[in-house]
């Protein structure tokens, strides 16, 4: 018969895991293993890193990031909500003592290379805002911002001598901004490709301020 050496506990009492009984034992393990895991996610497309990888958010690639975490134990994902996992995990070393476990995920947002690819060079919209800096200034900010709130975003922005053209994802976002903030301005559509049968234009917007 064996005792416990934390608790006391004998081996008629409870399972064994080694010289501990399997409550100690797995208070030992509980207390080895990560409270929170970083996740790399693409906000984007939403497919998150995994080995220096970009992959579906599944449960599988869930599984394979976390079962990276928590070598050398083994694991296996219960379910996952509102960036908390709760995993299954198992010591085989110790005769397989296991339990269940809650991890933070610890989403930061970031460009899978695809879509960095993508955005550093797609735009169906050049927003050209001339006149006094600070007014352009603030006017190319808020349509960033209005960009990303309507799913679209900015391609880059280029300092000109009187002022900045910005190029947008999206030319109708561009314009709506454009008449939200009644602003004025003149236009010219370059054709710059076809998309099944469709002419594709890209629109320049020139703004005064
Ligand atoms: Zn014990
Ligand atoms: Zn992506």
């Amino acid at each position: 018969m064996k005792h416990c050496p934390i608790c006391n506990r004998s081996s008629e009492e409870a399972r064994f895991y080694g010289e501990f009984c399997e409550f100690c034992a797995g208070k030992k393990l509980k207390s080895k293993l990560p409270g929170d895991v970083s996740v790399e996610q693409c906000k984007d497309c939403g497919r998150i890193k995994v080995l220096g990888a970009f992959m579906p958010e599944t449960k599988g690639g869930m599984e394979l990031l976390l079962a990276r975490v928590f070598r050398p134990y083994s694991i296996r994902l219960i379910h996952s909500s509102n960036g908390i996992a709760r995993i299954l995990v198992t010591d085989e070393k110790q005769g397989g003592l296991s339990l269940e476990h809650n991890v933070h995920l610890k989403v930061s947002k970031t460009l899978c290379d695809m879509d960095a690819k993508k955005r550093s060079s797609y735009y169906e919209a050049v927003v050209q805002f001339r006149g006094d800096a600070e007014k352009v200034a603030r006017a190319a900010a808020s349509l960033e911002r209005y960009l990303e709130k309507n799913g679209a975003f900015v391609t880059k922005i280029e300092q000109k001598e009187h002022g900045v053209d910005v190029f947008a994802s999206d030319k109708k976002v561009a314009l709506s901004f454009i008449s939200v903030r009644h602003m004025k301005w003149k236009g010219s559509f370059e054709l710059h490709g076809e998309k099944r049968g469709k002419r594709l234009y890209r629109n320049t917007y020139f703004i005064t301020l």
